[in-house]
């Protein structure tokens, strides 16, 4: 477990949310689910306890968060 800088609770794990395209194939019965396409924009890893950015890349949350990981090897 790491602790939010934020909420100072101890959190293991954050909520990522990106920005971007998602699509569906219409044939006017049903949609079928193509994969959702990032733009890049918004590329943000929030606190589950507070809710607060904390990152905006995914190299820096997995660096905090690999803190609780190190000595696993
Ligand atoms: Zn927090």
């Amino acid at each position: 477990m790491v602790m939010c800088p934020k909420c100072m609770k101890e959190i293991s794990v954050m909520i990522n949310f990106k920005s971007g395209e998602k699509r569906f194939i219409f044939d006017g019965y049903e949609y079928h689910e193509e994969d959702f396409v990032t733009n890049g924009k918004t590329d943000d890893f929030e606190c589950p306890e507070c809710q607060e950015t904390l990152f905006t890349c995914e190299k820096d949350a997995k660096n905090f968060l690999g803190n609780k990981n190190k000595n696993r090897g």
